[in-house]
């Protein structure tokens, strides 16, 4: 008798061969196919990471230039938020480059951070959802910001003037709150470590790449010592690895004799798929999920994520 004909009667039941149910629901060959294909994009079983029980607000802070910062910051996001968590990028270089990697309007005169924090606009007012990576959103920069460290001066509490808009900002639904410094150690990456909790500190492979370090350390420990007693460096991210070159490694090696275990293990690789993807308006994450930079990021990102709030001591 054929399985089907077990809904014909209870009279019935006796005889009919009753096909085994699956355990899980979803557990069909269908569902299991499925399942196969995502885990090829990538995702798989894997797809979703631990999300912290608060926010967590992360400065990403070097005052050099080009060391990586917005492409981290941009790049972990868009991982983060591919596995389950909601993040927010606050762009806070006037240059705009996380707004223009995201794709978020910032033409001159758009509403931006510089409206948050010359003007008291709320935060709510400029994030804007980014297009294509649900739970992903951005804080934009526009060049007005460039004026911001002058205007800022003359301010109340003008070092506190982001994290105040934080904390007036409903973030109960966020995850992250990563923030994108400019080059410098002026007034807005000031206001970046006033707000966050964690700071998390990309370097460069390369010869100068400790230069200047100490006096970013410095910072963090006076904005610790006088302005956010909570503040900690709890992150160190290697970036532009050239795997060719010796002395890459032995930055590397210095760096995590020096720092120890703040330093991610996963190693960002120079990689051309990660200088192109911002000219599509895309994370490399999206751009090329593939290549070698876009899986050391997502590596990165779920080390962060399982990780507890280690700190640099
Ligand atoms: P910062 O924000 O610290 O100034 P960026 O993230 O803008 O640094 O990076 C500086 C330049 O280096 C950008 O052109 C970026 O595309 C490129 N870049 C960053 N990371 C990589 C990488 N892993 N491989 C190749 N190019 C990279
Ligand atoms: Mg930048």
């Amino acid at each position: 008798m054929q399985a089907g004909t077990a809904a014909q009667g209870n009279s019935d039941v006796g005889s009919v061969v009753i096909p085994e149910v699956p355990q899980n629901p979803r557990d069909t060959p269908i569902g299991r196919a499925a399942a196969a294909a995502v885990g090829v994009r990538g995702a798989g079983a894997d797809r979703l990471w631990p999300r912290p029980a608060d926010c967590r607000i992360m400065t990403i802070a070097n005052q050099k230039g080009g060391v990586g910062k917005t492409t981290t910051a941009v790049n972990l996001a868009a991982s983060l938020a591919q596995h389950g968590s909601r993040v927010l990028v606050v762009d806070l270089d006037p240059q705009g480059n996380a707004s223009t990697a995201l794709d978020v309007d910032h033409h001159v005169g758009a509403l931006s951070v510089y409206n948050m924090l010359v003007e008291d606009r709320p935060l709510a007012d400029i994030v804007k959802p980014v297009e294509g990576l649900p739970g992903l959103y951005c804080a934009p920069a526009t060049i007005d910001l460039a004026g911001a460290e002058i205007e800022l001066v003359p301010l109340v509490a003008r070092e506190s003037r982001l994290s105040r808009a934080v904390a007036a900002y409903d973030s109960s639904d966020l995850d992250y709150i990563l923030i994108d410094c400019p080059p410098s150690l002026g007034l807005l990456t000031l206001n970046a470590l006033v707000a966050a909790r964690e700071v998390l500190i990309p370097i460069q492979c390369e010869y100068y790449a400790l230069e200047g370090l100490e006096q970013l350390i410095r910072t963090v420990e006076l904005v610790k010592g006088h302005l956010n007693p909570v503040l900690q460096i709890t992150t160190i991210l290697l970036t532009m690895y050239d795997g060719r070159t010796r002395l890459a490694s032995q930055v590397a090696d210095d760096v995590r004799s020096h720092f120890g275990e703040v330093v991610l293990q996963s190693i960002i690789p120079r990689s051309v798929r990660v200088s192109e993807a911002p000219s599509y308006g895309q994370s490399v994450i999206t751009y090329d999920p593939g290549s070698s930079g876009s899986i050391a990021y997502v590596e990165a990102a779920r080390e962060l994520a399982i990780r507890s709030q280690k700190t640099a001591g």
